[in-house]
């Protein structure tokens, strides 16, 4: 099988943030055979543009996997599922393609590896897909 890496396809200047913004690519410091671009916000159905989503409280990543706290977007509007098919379906991708890293963007809701909003504020916590991809072994690498 293929080396190949999961990167959030927002870093290599696709057109998925939520305010529709495209960053400057960013380097991805390996080398492998296959870089897979995933937005599991937009996997989880969620149209770009889009507000802004973010954690309702202090539970991030890993309690929304065990069912606990919610992600609402500005208007208060309930995204949890969406954010949840799009971490499952990220991982299936993965998992069919032996992926064994994610280079993920730091502080979204998705990607986050260590900081995500609650509101306006800045937290330690996990986005939803990299709490997923952790829990089964996959590497997460966060990139700003
Ligand atoms: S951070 Fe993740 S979910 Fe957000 S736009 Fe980038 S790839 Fe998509």
């Amino acid at each position: 099988m293929r080396e190949a890496v999961l990167v959030s396809a927002c870093l290599l200047g696709h057109r998925c943030r939520y305010n529709a913004e495209v960053l400057a690519p960013r380097e991805i410091p390996v080398d492998p055979e296959l870089i897979v671009p995933v937005c599991p916000e937009e996997m989880g159905g969620l149209p770009t543009p889009r507000s802004p989503s973010f954690f309702e409280d202090e539970q991030t990543g890993e309690e929304i996997l065990s069912g606990q706290g919610r992600i609402v977007s500005e208007e208060g509007e309930d995204r949890t599922e969406a954010f949840l098919e799009g971490a499952r379906k990220t991982l299936e991708i993965a998992q069919q393609l032996g992926a064994r890293k994610a280079f993920l963007k730091e502080r979204s809701p998705s990607c986050g590896c260590n900081e995500v909003y609650m509101g306006d504020t800045r937290v330690p916590g996990i986005g939803v897909t990299a709490a997923l991809l952790r829990r089964e072994g996959i590497e997460i690498i966060p990139v700003d």
